[in-house]
């Protein structure tokens, strides 16, 4: 059993609402979502943050990843987050972008 929470959710162990998979990128519901439509977005190989991250051609996937399922959705204004480190409120340490969207969204965020 992997310690990580998302390499468990990708791998199946433990379930999830999936929204989308490839290769390299897989996307599912948030369990507690603050928008009408709240979509994670994941590499498949773990990397911690994006600050730790090194491939940029995955980097790439994951968020051309979102922005398809934006699409998908017929959403035309939508944001996409990455919390990177406790203090901007990452609590999971598998790089995930959020897909928020459904709501008007006010900036800056907090
Ligand atoms: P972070 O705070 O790291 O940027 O985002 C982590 C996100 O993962 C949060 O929005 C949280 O609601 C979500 N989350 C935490 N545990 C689970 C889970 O077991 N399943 C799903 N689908 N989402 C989760
Ligand atoms: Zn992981």
């Amino acid at each position: 059993m992997s310690e990580c929470l998302f390499c468990e959710i990708v791998a199946g162990r433990i379930p999830s609402k999936k929204v989308f998979e490839d290769d390299a990128t897989f996307a599912f519901e948030d369990i507690a979502p603050r928008a009408p439509t709240h979509v994670l977005i994941v590499p498949r190989r773990h990397i911690d943050t994006i600050g730790a991250a090194d491939d940029e051609a995955l980097v790439g996937r994951v968020f051309l990843t979102a922005a398809r399922i934006a699409r998908d959705r017929g959403l035309e204004s939508y944001r996409l987050v990455v919390n990177n480190g406790e203090g901007a409120g990452q609590t999971v340490f598998h790089l995930h972008v959020h897909l928020l969207g459904g709501r008007p969204l006010s900036w800056p965020p907090g």
